[in-house]
């Protein structure tokens, strides 16, 4: 069976998903943690257990070396053999070749090996281009790597297809377009040694070449990136699949992870952490002693570790990603030349990034100036035509009338002076231009009739005559438009502006009329300026208004995703 994703939640290209594979359902971000069966620290009944784990990783080319295991593992497959019904992903030997120089196996074997024991992912033998290597020999190393991807493209598993290239974004960029459509995982490898050595801004360099030259439908797995600290600026960037040695490898060498980085345990006099661990031992823990203090600091690890992918899921459901990488951008200086490398990308982020968040927006200091949101109200406001403005950092000018909406009605609100007072009209004019185009505020006529809410005494609903036109949203203020005024704004420009282009299917065409979402293989053409969250017009192919509906994807998604939501209707 094919892997199956779903985006639910977006936030910059950060994205909150499912992934459907064999039976199993699992949400991302998901971490996978590394399971060593030769050498188990945490055992199996014990991830599943205690800690949840819904997705292990092993390593194939270690089981298949191990005489004493490897015919018993293909015999039961490795789920029976491990005692794990979760997802099991297992690795080709490809780490092993980085840190050794050589495996004794060949692509064909390895594949065979995870066919018959029935790994849910598997990988194909990429060759891992550490960060510094020669460019000549990077490119060399990519094109063995592409040559052998052609071996897997019909594994009875879903490949986990390396994307290398070394720090060269050049031949990452190359290596993703390659990979790009044949197959549904994409792996990041060659990362570890930017993770190890503090280099934060090359890695999101690295991502980010990966990300803006694969499709958007591609799930994508930061490999070997096992240190929660970059969870957060991964996630933003994209990354759905992370796995984690680290948690055992950091254990062995006395190293105590948190959220900001990493601690020498014999150094620690207080324990910032109140996991399960942390808790039984307290700072006694740095004098255990052998297997018992690697035990303790592993499980204390992997805690940390998935507390901090809950947090980013937490993050991406509120809408607050940004905010939670700029906070961990303040705990070290490489990490904030890591946000400065970000903030190079923020078109290409802004460009997936919703219009709107449930949670508001907070400026926290001069390395807001360039996140996604600003960038896209920045491009917005370019729109309207009035010209009263008020200094609103990180945003620079705002328009007076806009104060009211995401994003700029929560840093106003920390500000002490009273909000400029504006007519409800022309707020009204001003908000139609930043969120449908020049020249929108025309469609409010003079005699618009506004009703506020009761107990905000803030505007709620617009009639002309009897009949309501819009509504505004209160969290956000931004106008929803019923038929009549969506009609106008259909008349005012001209296709595709605004539109969601159904295809000529009858009766999905049918169904949106009834109030079904629109899904994306129905979608023949979205307005590209349009984002995620915004309100459009889903018309069919002669134009006719169909109906009034929410984006739920960037157009860009729209068009990569062949299955799940486009659309919403209202
Ligand atoms: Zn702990």
């Amino acid at each position: 069976m094919a892997l199956k994703f779903d985006v639910r939640r977006k936030d910059a290209a950060g994205r909150l998903g499912r992934v459907e594979l064999n039976g199993k359902r699992v949400e991302t971000p998901l971490l996978f943690p590394v399971y060593n069966p030769n050498k188990p620290i945490i055992p199996v009944d014990e991830l599943a257990g205690e800690f949840n784990a819904p997705a292990l990783m092993a390593n194939a080319y270690m089981l298949m070396k191990n005489e004493a295991v490897r015919g018993e593992v293909e015999e039961r497959g490795m789920h029976d053999f491990l005692g794990f019904d979760g997802l099991i992903a297992t690795d080709s030997g490809s780490y092993q070749m980085m840190v050794y120089g050589a495996v004794e196996t060949t692509n064909a074997e390895i594949i065979k090996f995870q066919e018959k024991i029935g790994s849910d992912i598997g990988s194909f033998l990429d060759i891992p281009t550490v960060p510094d290597t020669y460019k000549p020999r990077a490119r060399e190393q990519l094109q063995l790597t592409l040559e052998r991807s052609v071996e897997a493209e019909n594994a009875a598993f879903t490949v986990n297809a390396a994307v290398q290239g070394g720090k060269y974004v050049d031949l990452r960029a190359e290596a993703s377009k390659a990979v790009g459509g044949r197959f549904e995982l994409a792996a990041i490898g060659g990362i570890v040694p930017l993770m190890e050595s503090y280099r934060f801004a090359e890695l999101v360099e690295v991502i980010a070449a990966v990300k803006e030259n694969l499709p958007l439908n591609t799930v994508v797995h930061a490999f070997g990136l096992g240190h929660p600290m970059l969870f957060p600026l991964a996630a933003l960037l994209g990354c759905d699949f992370f796995d984690s040695a680290a948690y055992a490898l950091y254990a062995f060498n006395g190293r105590y992870m948190t959220d900001y980085g990493t601690e020498r345990v014999e150094e620690l006099e207080h324990m910032g952490c109140t996991c399960p661990t942390c808790r039984e031992y307290g700072v006694k823990l740095k004098r255990l002693y052998g297997e018992d203090r690697v035990r303790a600091l592993a499980r204390h690890n992997l805690y940390v570790s998935y507390a901090m992918v809950e947090k980013v899921k937490q993050a991406i459901s509120e809408g607050s990603l940004w905010e939670l990488v700029c906070l961990q951008a303040r705990a070290h200086p490489r990490m904030m030349k890591a946000l400065d490398a970000l903030m190079g990308h923020s078109g290409w982020i802004a460009e997936l990034d919703p219009i709107t968040k449930p949670r508001a927006f907070y400026h926290t200091g001069r390395e807001s100036n360039m996140r996604s949101e600003v960038v896209n109200a920045r491009e917005r406001m370019k729109r309207i035509s009035t010209e009263n403005t008020v200094e609103l950092q990180p945003f620079g000018q705002v328009n007076e009338e806009l104060l009211d909406i995401y994003p700029f009605n929560s840093v106003w609100s920390v500000e002490d002076e009273p909000k400029p007072k504006v007519r409800d009209i022309h707020k009204l004019r001003a908000i139609m231009e930043y969120q449908y185009g020049k020249g929108a505020g025309t469609l409010i006529p003079d005699n618009v009739i506004v009703k506020k809410s009761k107990n905000t005494r803030r505007i709620r609903w617009l009639y002309e005559g009897k009949e309501m036109t819009a509504s505004v949203r209160a969290t956000d203020h931004l106008i929803l438009p019923k038929e009549k005024l969506a009609v106008k704004l259909k008349e005012k420009y001209e296709t595709p502006k605004l539109r969601v282009i159904l295809s000529d299917d009858e009766d999905a065409t049918q169904c949106v009329r009834e109030g079904k979402s629109v899904m994306c293989k129905f979608v023949e053409e979205v307005d590209s300026n349009l984002r995620c969250g915004d309100e459009c017009l889903i018309v069919d192919k002669k134009d006719n208004l169909v109906r009034v509906g929410t984006l739920m994807l960037s157009p860009k998604e729209i068009k990569d995703f062949n299955h799940g939501m486009a659309a919403r209707v209202r």
